[in-house]
């Protein structure tokens, strides 16, 4: 069973899973992002994805107001959740750290 789902305004997926029920859950969660935000949006988030240090990938679904993102979640299992928006709060930097040069 075959489905297509737009994950934003920009972003269109096909989901092809032999079985139904996979292709219905995987098309109904990421089709569902979250459509309030802590700080109350409705409106204008868009997509960012990241990589840990570990390898780790992250889906984000961002609020364009506070910059709170939306984590994909993944089920140990199987199949997919979207998690509350949340605050990035980074963590505070040691000495041994140096900021990267900002673009001009
Ligand atoms: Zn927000």
């Amino acid at each position: 069973m075959k489905a297509i789902v737009d994950l934003s305004a920009n972003i269109r997926l096909e989901i092809d899973d032999p079985k139904e029920m996979e292709t219905l859950s995987k098309a109904i969660v990421l089709g569902n992002p979250r459509r309030t935000c802590v700080c109350g949006n409705t409106e204008g988030f868009y997509m960012t994805s990241n990589k840990d240090k570990e390898g780790n990938i992250y889906v984000n679904n961002k609020c364009p107001k506070c910059g709170a993102r939306s984590k994909l979640g993944q089920y140990k299992t199987a199949g997919y959740f979207w998690h509350e928006f949340e605050q990035y709060i980074p963590k505070v930097q040691t000495k041994n750290e140096i900021p990267l040069p900002t673009e001009e």
